[in-house]
């Protein structure tokens, strides 16, 4: 056996032993406070979060589904209506869509970059109109914290008069052409998830947006739909907010976040320059900067799999997102799909391994990932 301590696929514990007393502290005085539901703190982090996303409007909310959820309804997307999404994508992106009564319509991915590919959008848009429906927004997913080809799809979104979701759980915190993931679309959503790039412990999540109105209508629905009074209801609205101790925990993980997102930019480079000779590495666009929620490499020809075992016995963790595109699932294979088919989609489900990626993974450790993966491929 190997005389080296596991890598984990994230460690959260070793952030926590750099600001677990900032955050205890942070606790307690919530504890002692005593306002657990929409406390000062959740106020505190709206404004913060706004000013580090370059965003008018943060309405923070339960998690990153019910952020999708309440963008989704904000803008009255209902029945009859069809929002184009990746099939490669964490389900909670196309599971919004039908929780408002509405169709997912999948399109494909870049094979570089596993982001919407526009052409596939625009073929998707055409299948859903001729399927009857009306297609009312596409929602980019910024994948594994790469932020999305905005310009293209927001091109496309104002021919078709669409708009633009821009589902940012992997990428808060990620630039593209020197702006902020959040002023990106009119509406970007946000998780907080303990793994995601800014997390917390526990569930949270949030909507971004420059519009007023939006915002207002935002805050209405998180609280059950209430008007100028909390026992004023004036539309169908949901409980879904953000807890004042996750608000708390993430203030205090605001604050190291931009270095960690630096440090997060040199284990990729770090991977790039120990792997691109071995195996495809991640591309990061030019113009884009990434936040690496993940790092994924791409095996070929059904090594993969054998791989990640090889890894395993070193105990090396390893993930695989995702296994099965969202077409190919039972809950979503009876919605349409661009008629070319999603061929890109497919082929990276069966290719993709996620390595150990977290701001706190030594280079020493990364060189063990690095000589593992050389063994295995020298071998197999
Ligand atoms: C994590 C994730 C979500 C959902 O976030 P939760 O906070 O877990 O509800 C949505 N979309 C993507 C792409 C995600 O990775």
């Amino acid at each position: 056996m190997t005389a080296h301590p596991p890598i984990r696929l994230n460690d959260l514990d070793a952030q926590r032993r750099r600001i677990g007393d900032a955050v205890d502290a942070a606790v307690k005085r919530v504890m002692d406070h005593g306002q657990f539901i929409m406390g000062p703190e959740v106020a505190a982090l709206e404004t913060a979060l706004e000013a580090f996303c370059d965003a008018r409007h943060v309405v923070s909310c339960s998690n990153g589904t019910d952020a999708l959820v309440l963008a989704l309804r904000a803008k009255s997307v209902g029945p009859g209506d069809a929002v184009i999404v990746p099939s490669f994508t964490f389900a909670a992106s196309a599971e919004a869509v039908a929780l408002v009564s509405a169709s997912p319509v999948f399109a494909d991915i870049d094979p570089g970059t596993f982001n919407l590919d526009p052409d596939s959008v625009e073929d998707a848009i055409r299948t859903a109109r001729a399927a009857g429906l009306r297609p009312v927004a596409i929602i980019a997913v910024d994948l594994f914290g790469q932020p999305a080809d905005y310009r293209t799809l927001t091109q496309i979104a104002e021919d078709q008069g669409l708009w633009l979701l821009a589902d940012a759980a992997q990428s808060l915190g990620a630039r593209y052409h020197n702006r902020p993931v959040g002023s990106l679309a009119p509406l970007t959503t946000a998780s907080f998830f303990p793994a995601k790039p800014l997390g917390c412990y526990g569930d949270g999540g949030a909507v971004l947006t420059d519009d007023e109105e939006t915002a207002t209508l935002l805050r209405s629905l998180r609280v059950h739909g209430k008007g100028d009074h909390k026992y004023d209801n004036v539309r169908i609205g949901q409980n879904a907010r953000l807890d004042t101790l996750q608000a708390a925990v993430l203030l205090e993980k605001l604050k190291i976040f931009p270095e960690e997102i630096e440090a997060r930019n040199r284990v990729a480079d770090r991977y790039r320059l120990g792997l691109s000779d071995l195996v495809e590495t991640p591309s990061v666009v030019e113009g884009c900067q990434s936040v690496w929620a993940q790092y994924t490499i791409r095996v070929p020809d059904g090594r993969r799999d054998s791989l990640a075992a090889h890894l395993a016995a070193r105990e090396i963790s390893t993930a695989i997102y995702y296994p099965k595109p969202l077409h190919r699932q039972k809950a979503y294979e009876n919605y349409p799909m661009a008629s070319g088919g999603l061929p890109a989609s497919e082929k990276a489900a069966g290719e993709v391994l996620s390595l150990p990626m977290h701001p706190y993974l030594d280079a020493e450790s990364q060189d063990r990932v690095v000589e593992a993966l050389r063994d295995a491929l020298a071998t197999s």
